[in-house]
C-alpha cells in the first residue's frame, strides 16, 4: 500500500503544508519546521526513501507537539518500520 503524500496533512489540532522541494532549497531529504508548521520534502529522492522520510516529519512533528523527547535515531527506526509495514499492506 501506497501512503499519500497530501499537500495538506493534520497531525494532532494542526494543518502542515507539505512542500516538495529541491535538494538546494533544505539541504537535506526532508524537514518539519514547527514554527511554520510545515514538512517540505525533497521532491528528487526515490519512491521508498520518500515514504520513510514523509513518516519521520510526521512522527517529528507529533514528537514535538507532545513533548515525548524522543531522539533522532528513535523517530528515524519508527518512520522506517512503519513505512515498511504500511508498503507492505494489501491495496
Ligand atoms: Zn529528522
Amino acid at each position: 500500500m501506497e501512503l499519500p503524500i497530501p499537500d495538506k496533512i493534520r497531525i494532532g489540532a494542526i494543518e502542515y503544508d507539505v512542500q516538495m522541494c529541491n535538494e538546494k532549497e533544505i539541504a537535506t531529504v526532508g524537514i518539519h519546521t514547527p514554527y511554520y508548521s510545515s514538512i517540505r520534502l525533497d521532491g528528487s529522492i526515490n519512491h521508498d526513501l520518500m515514504q520513510v522520510v514523509f513518516l519521520h516529519e510526521i512522527i517529528e512533528a507529533i514528537n514535538h507537539q507532545h513533548e515525548l523527547k524522543l531522539d533522532h535515531s528513535q523517530m528515524s527506526s519508527l518512520g522506517s518500520a512503519l513505512a515498511q509495514v504500511i508498503r507492505d499492506l494489501p491495496e
